[in-house]
């Protein structure tokens, strides 16, 4: 009976501190808003208008690339007023490395019937733009009528790259960036704004 007690009491104390761990992997103390859940809703809905009038009459094949677009494309085709259908292709190339860039690895687009259909490619970051550009290119082997791109951020840094996104709704500077599908490790996606680490 004692040691069953002691069994219960040693869970108890030992639960906590687990939860105190996962929280610590999302301590708040260690970043800061750059942008705002209000910021991204706003100018969320300014370019859906433009892309309304832009598509007006015609359908859009909204492509997201996972996971980071999660968010910015949820709230996005809720401001589209085109009819749309909704695919994904998954790009990875941070991973479980945080901050540290991988091999870029793109799967999903030979599933995808793109043929003379309008495509907007819409993505988290515009860092390098390597990712975005990549897809872009695999996209076209399947013979869109149009594709442009969408992306949440744009980084402010050198590119070599000659390629911009279509439309861009905020350039931030060269920090890495978490929060509204943006992760690290794959925490910190599903808070409403963008933070920067401090
Ligand atoms: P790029 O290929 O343009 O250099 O990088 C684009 C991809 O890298 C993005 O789709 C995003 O997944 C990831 N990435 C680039 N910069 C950041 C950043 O600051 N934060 C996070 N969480 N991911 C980033
Ligand atoms: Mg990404």
């Amino acid at each position: 009976m004692l040691l069953l007690c002691l069994g219960i009491l040693l869970q108890l104390v030992v639960q906590p501190q687990c939860c105190a761990t996962s929280t610590k992997m999302l301590s708040m103390e260690n970043i800061e808003l750059l942008i705002s859940e209000d910021e991204i809703k706003s100018k969320i809905a300014e370019t859906a208008r433009v892309i309304n009038t832009e598509y007006k009459g015609q359908e859009l094949v909204v492509v997201m690339v996972m996971k980071g677009a999660l968010c910015i494309t949820a709230d996005l085709i809720r401001e589209l007023e085109v009819p749309c259908e909704i695919e994904a292709v998954t790009a990875s190339s941070y991973g479980q490395r945080g901050t540290s860039r991988g091999e870029l690895k793109i799967s999903g687009v030979d599933e995808l019937n793109l043929a003379g259909k309008n495509v907007l490619l819409v993505d988290d970051i515009f860092d390098s733009g390597e990712t975005v550009w990549q897809i872009v290119k695999r996209l076209k082997e399947k013979n869109p009528k149009s594709i442009k791109t969408f992306v949440l951020l744009v980084k402010n840094v050198e590119r070599t790259l000659d390629y911009e996104p279509d439309y861009a709704l905020f350039h931030i500077e060269n920090r890495f960036v978490v929060g509204y599908g943006l992760d690290y490790k794959e925490y910190y996606r599903g808070l409403r704004g963008v933070y920067a680490f401090k």
